[in-house]
């Protein structure tokens, strides 16, 4: 069975297609800029090589039109014909209280999703475009929605509710919903495999750790807590985003500065995080490199980035009473030795101890706790998209 996993953003879309036979991926790429000048594809196939397709696309129909066209060019070699794709998996970022699964996708699951471009405004109306260009270019082939939120349905009303009047819950939803959940549901149950243990009787702390940041507990195979909140602004200090905050801090600025709320938000969410406080970069490598020049800001940056992880680490052991795993996952959490080290650094009273050896890898499955360490600390590399084709092919099996 052949599935091809569609993510769509606003001006850009990746894309890979999948054989679920041997869970290898056939191809894979990524279309930017569309709807604005300068529309281009890059196609990787399995060879390693890497081809650009640039020409105008007025929108996302226009961009699929151009995947697919690809996809089934005898100059790439991918496959004859679009009957070879079976189904497709789409990436939807707000399901609501609706679902907390992955379904097939009908009017309803449509009309659901809609409803929720409230909650998310920036990505649910690309991941609709995207779905209704599949179903209008590929009519007949099943397509699937994965949440993103789905995973957090699980969360108790402790955990998802604000303390905020109750009926803004009951009347506008306003509630944690937590976002990342396909990865996070993935690396723990590959955590659990790679153990050789039931996920149903693990503690798992699992921390993805990318331009988006967001950690869950995860106990007995269930989220029962997560960080981002009623958007994915909330949390850990991200990239560019602010996380955790004095919600007067909002108000005082409205007052004190010419920016208004929109322009406030905005800021929030592009301007702050370690980019704000560093002043030199959202990517974590370039904090890496000032920091150890002696750059007092990046220092300053990556110290409070891990802070803010290692107080969410110790609250979601409390929170579960103990833990017996913590997985590292995302671009940081796979490839940064100094940010795992500094993150569990003075963990040790929690019976979380980093060996300094182990932790020496980059992007591998790995355990890097110390061989006495009740608690195992992993590297597993995320795989939405294979979580995405692993939840379609089960649906349209089944
Ligand atoms: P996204 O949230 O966009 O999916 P990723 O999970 O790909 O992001 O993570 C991207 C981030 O990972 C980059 O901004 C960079 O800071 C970080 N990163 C990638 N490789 C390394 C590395 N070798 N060392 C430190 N950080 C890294």
């Amino acid at each position: 069975m052949n599935i091809l996993v569609i993510n769509c953003g606003s001006s850009s879309l990746k894309f890979q297609l999948l054989n679920m036979e041997n869970e290898s991926l056939m191809a894979s790429g990524l279309v930017e800029r569309i709807g604005i000048a300068g529309s281009q594809m890059i196609l990787k196939t399995t060879d390693g090589e890497k081809h650009v397709v640039q020409t105008p696309m007025k929108d996302h129909s226009v961009a699929l039109k151009i995947v697919l066209d690809a996809l089934v060019d005898p100059a790439y070699s991918i496959i004859k014909d679009l009957k070879e794709i079976d189904a497709v998996g789409h990436r939807v970022v707000h399901a609501g209280e609706e679902y907390s699964q992955s379904v097939i996708i009908n009017d309803e699951v449509i009309e659901a999703v809609e409803k929720c471009v409230e909650l998310a405004p920036l990505h649910n109306p690309p991941n609709l475009l995207g779905i209704n260009a599949i179903m209008e270019l590929m009519p007949g082939v099943p397509n699937v929605a994965v949440f993103d939120t789905a995973f957090h349905q699980t969360m108790p009303p402790e955990a998802f509710i604000y303390p905020l009047p109750y009926e803004w819950y009951e009347d506008l939803k306003i509630r944690r919903y937590g976002f990342h959940g396909t990865s996070h549901k993935y690396v723990a149950e590959k955590a659990a495999q790679f153990l050789g243990k039931d996920i149903e009787t693990l503690k798992i702390i699992t921390c993805h750790l990318g331009n988006g940041s967001s950690i869950t507990a995860v106990k007995y195979g269930k989220s029962v807590d997560t960080s981002m909140g009623f958007t994915p602004m909330e949390g850990l200090v991200m990239g560019t985003r602010v996380g955790f905050l004095d919600p007067a801090i909002i108000t005082y600025l409205e007052k004190k500065t010419e920016y208004n709320l929109d322009q406030i938000t905005h800021i929030l969410n592009h301007n702050c995080g370690v980019l704000g406080i560093s002043c030199i970069s959202s990517d974590f490598r370039d904090l890496e490199d000032a920091a150890s020049i002696g750059d007092y800001k990046a220092k300053l940056a990556l110290e409070i980035f891990r802070r803010t992880v290692k107080k969410t680490i110790a609250g979601y052991a409390a929170v579960m009473g103990g833990v017996d795993v913590i997985v590292f996952t995302g671009g940081i959490g796979e490839n940064s030795i100094v940010d795992r080290a500094g993150i569990l650094n003075d963990l040790e009273f929690m019976g979380i101890c980093i060996d300094e050896e182990k932790n020496n890898t980059r992007g591998v499955e790995k355990c890097i706790s110390k061989d006495d360490c009740p608690v195992s600390i992993l590297v597993i590399p995320t795989n939405e998209e294979l979580a995405i084709a692993k939840d379609t092919k089960k649906l349209v099996e089944g």
